[in-house]
């Protein structure tokens, strides 16, 4: 055992300075309730599903959003036009979208959960043509001056200056029935001053994926923006997908998204890097009024209040992405949120057989956002959040600041090592735990067993059958028992739990179901359903994003699609790239 020991630490340390891929606790959201995996309640949540709410808006030309607070509180790009440019002292370009060419087809819909439980709508609108027109970009809602983000950001770890919102367009914001302030914004939806070499659109393969995968986090309890709904055209849209000189024509979309607030680190750097500081100022206090209540605006350490809260939740984050093996795949600073919330879905991954060198991205040549290295990532990130903010801080809070950032690498560590104590079922604190989920992993990694599944199926299976080493149809627990070392590990396990006061098996099995998802998006799923939307056929995209809503509850319409069977060999060979 001291030798796998020595081994674990050496590839621990030597993979990337935190302990490599380590996951969830509970849902921390309001309405989790959906993750139980008993009988009654997947019908609770099932009839939660089907419920509707109200007075709810039936008319969109009842549903206004206000660009107000955005454009009186910054100054707009006074230049006009959608041409590419250099733009300065501005925070926002106006800029109107381009209507896609139809025909429009809506081919996904978050009816329960955003159009409802967020934007106050009643589902039936979404199938008038209205809808598709709003949502495409082809008219405007009743209050909106849309608008173009003006960032820089450090893309692979370099300065890349200005970036911006080259495809997408937000429409205002939209304060709800609960109070609750969301920021509308279409994705694909036309050029912008910040284009630049783009053409403003977003194929169907990316936007299906964006649709899916920002919902399956939600509800996986991982912060994130939402998606409402993804329309679909018959837009010819050119992509080298693979960049490899073969172009295609693929057809253009639209994916309406939503977040408490777009801004991200590269929001900041920009102004940062031009000399911006009164607008930097600017953007911070907005940032902190909006949505750090807790910060009083007159307190002299306000900003460093807020970069020790972004540097705690984005520990707090990227802990949450490795625990449901979520690796995002452009880990840019221009697509990290100043609210510490997953944004800008691209060519993201969930990682299949453990392996901390998990490159989601083909086109990361180097494996720099490897799903093991995204912690350290985010710190570099943070790092440049924190470049950024000096201008705005004196010299000893720059040296505080400096302390904040220290801190991220345990609270990490601390975060990480309490989620996967819980995707282990483990209660208190024991001085081995770290080393009985190392020891794990690393058997995880020899046998290169499904990530999900493993776990899933360690709370799936009694204590007895464990100790009997009985996994039948347990296909990822029969690839970890195929290790030399799996008894020695597996002996430590049942002791462990053994020594759980007040537990039992049921107890056990039931916590570790509500944090191991049974159903993840796989890349063979989004790309099975993918392949099908393309052809007018949505119902695949309809089937996951359903079962993506309920990922701790067992269905039996996943069960027969294979949803948590062993992927196809074909999954193996799909690969995806930046083009999208
Ligand atoms: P992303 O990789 O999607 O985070 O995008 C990085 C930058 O490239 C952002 O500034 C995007 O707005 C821009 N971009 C990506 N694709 C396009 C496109 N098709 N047209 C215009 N801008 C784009
Ligand atoms: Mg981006």
């Amino acid at each position: 055992m001291c030798s796998i020991h020595t081994v674990l630490v050496f590839a621990l340390v030597a993979t990337t300075i935190f302990t490599p891929v380590y996951g969830l606790e509970v849902c921390q959201s309001t309405d989790r309730d959906c993750h139980s995996h008993d009988e009654k309640a997947l019908d609770t949540v099932k009839s939660r599903w089907n419920m509707s709410v109200s007075n709810l808006i039936q008319n969109l030309d009842q549903f206004s959003v206000s660009c107000k607070k955005l454009i009186e509180a910054f100054p707009i790009d006074e230049v006009d036009g959608d041409f590419v440019r250099t733009v300065k002292n501005c925070i926002f370009s106006k800029s109107i979208p381009t209507p896609l060419k139809g025909p429009l087809r809506l081919a996904a819909v978050s009816k329960v959960d955003v159009i409802e439980g967020i934007l106050d709508v009643d589902m039936a609108v979404t199938q008038s043509e209205e809808f598709l027109h709003y949502a495409s970009g082809g008219g405007l809602l009743p209050g909106s001056v849309p608008l173009a983000h003006r960032y820089g950001g450090h893309q692979f770890g370099y300065w890349a200056g200005q970036l911006g919102d080259g495809r997408a367009h937000s429409l205002g914001q939209y304060t709800n029935r609960k109070g609750e302030v969301w920021e509308l914004q279409l994705k694909g939806s036309g050029k912008t001053p910040y284009s630049r070499s783009g053409d403003g659109r977003a194929v169907i393969r990316s936007s299906v994926r964006e649709f899916l995968c920002s919902e399956a986090m939600h509800f996986l309890g991982v912060p994130t923006s939402r998606a409402a709904s993804l329309i679909v055209s018959d837009e010819p849209v050119l992509r080298d997908q693979f960049y490899n000189g073969n172009l295609k024509t693929e057809r253009g979309a639209v994916v309406l998204r939503l977040a408490k607030s777009w801004f991200r680190i590269g929001s900041l750097e920009i102004l940062a890097q031009s000399g911006e500081i009164d607008l930097l100022r600017k953007l911070l206090n907005f940032v902190i009024d909006e949505h750090f209540s807790s910060i009083k605006s007159d307190d002299p350490d306000k900003y460093l209040m807020y970069y020790s809260t972004v540097v705690n939740e984005t520990a707090h984050l990227i802990a949450q992405w490795m625990s449901v093996g979520f690796a995002h795949g452009v880990c840019n600073t221009d697509n990290f949120s100043l609210l510490s919330i997953t944004i800008d879905f691209g060519p993201f991954g969930f990682m299949e057989s453990y392996n901390p060198n998990f490159v989601p991205n083909t086109s990361d040549d180097e494996g720099r956002y490897r799903i093991g290295a995204q912690a350290n990532v985010a710190l570099f990130n943070l790092e440049k959040l924190l470049m950024a903010l000096s201008p705005v801080l004196s010299k000893k809070q720059q040296q505080e600041a400096k302390i904040i950032l220290k801190g991220y690498v345990d609270t990490y560590q601390m975060r990480i090592h309490q989620l996967f104590k819980s995707k282990l079922g483990l209660l208190g604190e024991e001085e081995d735990d770290g080393y009985l989920i190392a020891f794990l992993l690393k058997m995880m990694e020899d046998t290169q067993s499904d990530f999900t599944m493993t776990f899933r199926q360690l709370g799936d299976v009694s204590a007895q059958q464990l100790h009997n080493r009985n996994f039948t149809q347990m296909w990822a627990l029969e690839d970890l028992s195929s290790h030399k070392l799996f008894s020695d590990w597996l002996s430590m396990y049942l002791l462990r739990l053994s020594r759980q006061q007040n537990d039992n098996n049921l107890d056990r099995q039931h916590r570790m179901n509500n944090v191991n998802p049974r159903y993840v998006l796989r890349n063979w799923m989004a790309e099975s359903a993918i392949r099908k939307a393309e052809m007018n056929d949505f119902s695949e995209v309809e089937l996951l994003h359903h079962i993506l809503s309920f990922p701790f509850v067992t269905q039996e319409t996943a069960e027969e699609a294979g949803y948590a069977a062993r992927p196809p060999l074909w999954a193996k060979r799909l690969k995806v790239s930046c083009s999208s």
